[in-house]
């Protein structure tokens, strides 16, 4: 199991205008690390990085030990799985949608990542609950199952690192809690770097990382930053 190091990055998206200043953190191999802090922080800025969108200005950042700009890009983003804040799914089924993009997955594969993702009983479903062959029919996903989807579908890919940018920001607390424990068990034995604005999405993290205009200002536990404040 890879793990993650940032060693002092610098980037900006102009170079009139830096984002991130001199920014160091580790995600431990099979550990969950925590960004959160406010909008604008630069947190997003450090998942385009990982996944070579962006190269720094300065600084490295290495996965498994090696600097990622020395690997190609195919075989990093091979290792990353992300789960963005909001889905867009196709008006196809389910399974369909888990399976879009990865390599011909055999029906046990794509089972099996619905599965775990807890969607299984609605493989067959279309998202958007409507069939332009015979009209409307079906269920409509809410937005908790639609993130299932977007699970399931990382985890077909089988990543060893997992990046959860806002993941479940945008949905209710009742259902964000419900997510969470989903995304627990599926980040268990793989490196884990979750983003969130609010700190109680991320009171599980083993560490966590305050970022405040591109630095990070504080690191701790969940009950060691409560004590603080
Ligand atoms: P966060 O995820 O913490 O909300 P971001 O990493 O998205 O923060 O953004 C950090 C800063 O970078 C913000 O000031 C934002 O406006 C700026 N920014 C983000 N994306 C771009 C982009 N593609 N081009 C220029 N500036 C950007
Ligand atoms: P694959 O590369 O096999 O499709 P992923 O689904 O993990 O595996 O691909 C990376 C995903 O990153 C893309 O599907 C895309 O939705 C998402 N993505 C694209 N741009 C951004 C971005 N700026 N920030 C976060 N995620 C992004």
């Amino acid at each position: 199991r890879p793990g993650v190091t940032f060693e002092n990055v610098s980037f900006g998206y102009d170079k009139d205008r830096q984002i991130l200043h001199g920014l160091s953190f580790e995600a431990p191999a099979g550990s969950t690390v925590a960004l959160v802090g406010p909008s604008g922080a630069g947190k997003s800025t450090i998942g385009r990085l990982l996944f070579r969108f962006y190269d720094p200005w300065e600084g490295r950042i290495c996965v498994d030990g090696q600097d990622i700009a020395l690997v190609t890009q195919h075989s990093l983003r091979q290792q990353i799985g992300i789960v963005p804040q909001d889905t867009v799914l196709f008006n196809d089924t389910v399974r369909y949608n888990i399976a879009y993009g990865r390599d011909d997955p055999s029906d046990d594969q794509v089972r099996q990542a619905a599965e775990d993702a807890s969607i299984l009983p609605f493989i067959q479903e279309l998202p958007k609950g409507f069939d332009t062959e015979v009209g409307e029919r079906g269920l409509k996903l809410s937005g908790g199952e639609k993130q299932r989807v977007a699970i399931a579908r990382t985890l077909l890919k089988d990543p060893p690192i997992l990046l959860l940018d806002e993941a479940t920001s945008a949905l209710d607390s009742r259902t964000e809690q419900d997510i969470m424990s989903t995304l627990k068990r599926v980040s268990a034995d793989r490196t884990t770097i979750a983003i969130a604005h609010r700190l109680s999405t991320i009171a599980d993290a083993d560490l966590i990382n305050v970022m405040e205009s591109g630095r990070i200002v504080e690191q701790g536990s969940h009950v060691e930053l409560l004590r603080r404040d």
